[in-house]
């Protein structure tokens, strides 16, 4: 059995995927093909919005993201505390302060008011500008945006939308990606839309952002080009073998991989009401699952069904084991007094079960058994 079965995949979208790459392979234009414009251009309409630029991966259109909204020294970048650490790693890369938020113990996503209270503390304090927050689609689960927008507004910072984890979900009627200045998205294989190798686009409905993303991913380009260099950028792009497995792989997902996640999902929740903490969410929102997290009622409840399904040769996985704030690296980021209680609870008794559009009923079932028998 496969966490995640991107085999399974591969063989309900083998001619598509064969014959796109085989026309790359013919062309010969692995950089910069026709087929990276036209990914662009569905990936754009596909969560209604006026500009996509592809990028080489997720975390390349994160540092983009910080790029454009000007992020340096002595900023502070508002981070929910239980994510990947992609999300927050640009800041300290640039000099700025990661600062830390507690999640929503429902969702897991970043906690609006701990987020007011973060920025409140940040200011009363005076010593770091707030400059962005990074509202991560964690688990595949949309952010609360009708919270989280307007404390953006009141205090005047720039909104990126991190989703890395959730491209096919949706908020109220709008697509993940279609939140913040911008919003980036990762293609990893994993990822609920991956690639066979890394990829990742940025999202904006600003012309002047959608310039600067441009330049930023070329090199700093100018309007002369490649070779008049006007600014620092990077060297960030989609490859055009990559855009190639993608197009048949979006039409998949929008045609019914977001809809036959929700059924595996249905089946799951149904077996373990009662038993485990199953995900919420909230009305009007469709999870695109990049995981299937459950919480058991304590840590050692929890290593024991992950020690069983080991023992099952069932895989699992900790989506994550440590909080942002107790990561080695971020032990000297301020904290404000916040203790991240919803967060450290979460990854104490948090863990994951294969989850992805392919998996069959039969192997559900396994999954669902091994994990009762260990309660
Ligand atoms: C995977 C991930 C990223 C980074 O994507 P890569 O393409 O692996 O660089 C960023 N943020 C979150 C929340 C992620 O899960």
């Amino acid at each position: 059995m496969q966490f995640i079965d991107l085999k399974a995949q591969y063989r309900a979208l083998k001619t598509d995927i064969d014959a796109n790459i085989q026309t790359v392979l013919d062309s010969a234009q692995f950089i910069g093909g026709p087929q990276v414009k036209e990914l662009e251009t569905q990936l754009a309409a596909f969560v209604s919005r006026k500009h996509c630029v592809t990028c080489a991966n997720g975390t390349d259109a994160l540092q983009i993201a910080y790029m454009v909204a000007g992020v340096g020294e002595g900023d502070a970048v508002f981070c929910p505390d239980m994510t990947f650490i992609s999300s927050t790693e640009p800041a300290k890369m640039f000099g700025a302060a990661s600062v830390f938020c507690d999640i929503t113990p429902d969702t897991y996503s970043l906690c609006p008011e701990s987020l007011e209270r973060q920025i409140q503390a940040v200011l009363a304090e005076g010593k770091l500008t707030p400059k962005a927050v990074v509202a991560v689609d964690i688990l595949g689960n949309p952010c609360d945006y009708d919270a989280i927008v307007p404390i953006c507004e009141k205090y005047g910072l720039f909104l990126i939308e991190d989703a890395a984890q959730s491209f096919g979900a949706s908020y109220k009627g709008k697509r993940a990606c279609a939140f913040g200045h911008i919003a980036t998205t990762s293609f990893f294989p994993a990822k609920p839309l991956g690639c066979y190798g890394d990829g990742g686009a940025i999202f904006t409905d600003d012309d002047e952002m959608d310039a600067l993303i441009r330049s930023l991913c070329v090199h700093g380009k100018g309007p002369g080009g490649k070779y008049d260099n006007i600014r620092v950028g990077m060297n960030s792009r989609l490859d055009t073998i990559q855009a190639a497995v993608l197009l048949p792989k979006l039409k998949a997902l929008d045609d019914y991989e977001i809809d036959a996640r929700q059924t595996v999902v249905g089946r799951y929740n149904t077996a373990f009401a009662g038993k485990l903490q199953t995900p919420f969410v909230a009305d009007g929102c469709v999870s695109t699952w990049a995981q299937y997290a459950v919480l058991a009622k304590d840590t050692e409840t929890r290593d024991r069904i992950i020690a069983h399904l080991k023992e099952k040769n069932i895989p699992n996985m900790v989506y994550y084991p440590t909080p942002q704030h107790g990561l080695p690296v971020f032990k000297d980021e301020p904290t404000y007094g916040e203790v991240f209680a919803n967060a450290n609870d979460y990854c104490a008794r948090t863990f994951s079960l294969p989850m992805h559009p392919y998996l069959e009923e039969s192997e559900q079932q396994t999954v669902i058994d091994a994990v009762l028998e260990a309660l």
